[in-house]
Formats: C-alpha cells, structure tokens, sequence
C-alpha cells in the first residue's frame, strides 16, 4: 500500500534527574494507506510515547523527540510548529485512549459534543451539525440516535461512549486514526463489538489505523502488519500472517505462547514470561531482551543485534539470524 505515515529511526525520551531516558530507540515503522498496524508488546514497552511523539504530544508530557523522523503525507512532522500539529490532530488524524469517560465532558449531551467537533472541524452550522451528529451516532452503531443525542455520558454504557468517541474522532474525517488500548476497559463482548466496529468504519472510510495493544489476540484479529515492541525497540515486524505463522524474535514467540488456545502452548498451561520489563532508562547489555530470553548466548549479552530480514517483509533484531543471508539495517552491534 502507499505509504501515509513512515517512522525512521525514531529516538523520543524524557529528561530527568538522571538526565535523558530513552522511551523508544530508533524505531523504524510505517503504514500504508487503509492498513491497520497493531503495535503490541507489554505495557512500559514505550507504545503509548511512540503514538504522543507521532502526534508530538510528548512535548506536553516533558518528553522531546531526539532523532529520527516522521513522515506523514510526505510532510515531516518532528520539526512543525504546535500550530500546525494543532491542525494536523484536529483534522487529518485522530487519537482514542482506553478510558472513553476521560474523552468526554460530562456537562455536555453526547451530542453537543459531536456537533462541537463537526462545527469547529467541518465549518457546519449548528443546525447541520446535530443532524450529522445523528448519523455519526447511527454510524457508530448507537441505536435510537436522536434520542441517545441528548443524553449526558454518564447515561450511556462503557462501550457506547467508546462508540461516541470514535464518533468524535470520525468528525474530523481522519485519514488515520490511532487508537491506544481502545477496548482494554471494556469487558470481552463489547471489546468484540468495538472491534468490528472499527474493521467496519476502516472498509467503509479507507482510513489508517494505528493499533496499540498488549494483546496479541487483538492483532492477530485486526492487523495488516505487526510490530513487537520491547523496553523501546520494535524487535520484529512483518505481515501478520508472518508474525502468526513464523514468529522469529524470541519475545514474540513468548508473547503468542501465553495467548490461550494458541499451539505453541505448552501442555495446556498458559506460560509466561519469565522476569519483567526492565524499566526505561536501564535497558541491559547487548540485547535488551536478553535476561528472559530462553536463547540467550554470550554474543547477546555483549552486543545489541541489529535487523535481519526473516522473509520479504519481514524482521527480527535477534542474534539467532545472524546467518540468514539478507541483512538490512544499521549495525548497532559495534555500540
Ligand atoms: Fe534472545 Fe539473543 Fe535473540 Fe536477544 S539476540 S532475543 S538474547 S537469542
Ligand atoms: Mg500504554
């Protein structure tokens, strides 16, 4: 697919007392027009800052972008103004979190605050945009829209103020929308419905979608592409087919065994990962997957592995590739 948005080398971190803490390093990732990429990986894996720095909304949470750029519509957006970000947010892409409550305003009806976006967004006059503010309720698969409309959200269910907030988000007719654990609050029905809901919104706008969750169900239901994140890096990304049928980084592999249900289960027990995530700003010798890793070598422990490709399209940063012949990348291994 053409190319909307393309990450390079994308270093963004935080400064400290200790001084700077890097929350992604280098990190490599783009999306094709109409693709859902899910990037997945436990949390305090650095996906919540890569959507704020794509969004440069990490300069409001003390953060800055360090290196790299960020490439939407050919347009580089690590060196705009807040101005022109402010636009670019409102109009040609589109945040929702995990907790719908913290999106709305509780003092105004669910419609007033899709008409609010339509107005500011769209130019409609007010009339217009309750109207559309209806169908944007209907779209999002609210039933009785007029009279859901002019409810307060403290009437509706979790899962239909999610429905609200896509609602919003839809309003200023995104090109992408990134969507950070959207159903992570909701219980597993309504998770499925949002879900479809969004697949159903993607086939009928054409929109990007950005995916973050810790869940590899979730990617394996909605992705195009796949990427792994851990402790700020993306270790493996490709085809979802790819990361499904031939998971190569060990952490993947980890990820996928402790899905329920999935093959790689071991004897009907759920496994997990041995040890946690270390925490930013104290990643590991060499590769920073290394104290959990079940293939850890001497190699891993002194130098970090740079990217091999598994396949076509296809990458792990995982010294047991070493001798696969393609190799794209810098080498990091001299660091
Ligand atoms: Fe494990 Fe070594 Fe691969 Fe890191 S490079 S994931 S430690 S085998
Ligand atoms: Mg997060």
């Amino acid at each position: 697919a053409e190319k909307l948005l393309e990450i390079r080398k994308l270093t963004a971190g935080f400064l400290t007392e200790n001084g700077v803490v890097k929350a992604t390093d280098r990190i490599s990732l783009s999306i094709g027009k109409g693709q859902t990429v899910c990037l997945v990986g436990e949390s305090g894996s650095g996906k919540s800052v890569t959507s704020l720095a794509i969004m440069r909304l990490i300069d409001y949470a003390g953060g800055m972008i360090m290196e790299g750029n960020i490439t939407f519509r050919g347009q580089d957006l690590t060196t705009k103004k807040q101005e022109e970000m402010r636009h670019i947010r409102g109009n040609q892409v589109a945040m929702i979190f995990q907790d719908p409550m913290s999106a709305l305003n509780p003092v105004f009806t669910v419609g007033e605050q899709i008409a609010e976006s339509l107005r500011l967004h769209q130019n409609k006059n007010a009339d217009e945009a309750w109207s559309m503010a209806v169908d944007l309720l209907k779209l999002v698969g609210i039933p009785a829209p007029e009279i859901r409309a002019k409810q307060y959200p403290h009437e509706l269910s979790g899962g239909m103020c999610q429905r609200v907030v896509i609602a919003i988000a839809l309003a200023c007719n995104p090109e992408m929308l990134i969507a950070d654990e959207p159903t992570t609050a909701l219980d597993v029905t309504v998770q499925a419905q949002i879900l479809d809901l969004l697949r159903k919104l993607q086939a009928e706008l054409g929109m990007s979608i950005l995916l973050i969750t810790h869940d590899m169900g979730v990617a394996a239901e909605m992705a195009d592409r796949v990427a792994v994140m851990y402790a700020g890096a993306i270790v493996e990304e490709g085809p979802v087919e790819d990361i499904f049928n031939q998971p190569s980084h060990p952490y993947t592999v980890g990820l996928l065994q402790s899905i329920p249900g999935f093959e790689g289960e071991r004897g009907g027990e759920l496994y997990t990962i041995q040890g946690t995530i270390p925490p930013i700003g104290q990643l590991p010798s060499g590769c920073r997957f290394h104290p959990r890793c079940p293939h850890a070598t001497e190699v891993c422990r002194q130098k970090e592995p740079p990217e091999f490709m598994i396949g076509a399209d296809h990458r792990a940063s995982c010294w047991l590739y070493e001798d696969k012949p393609v190799h794209i990348g810098d080498d990091h291994s001299s660091r």
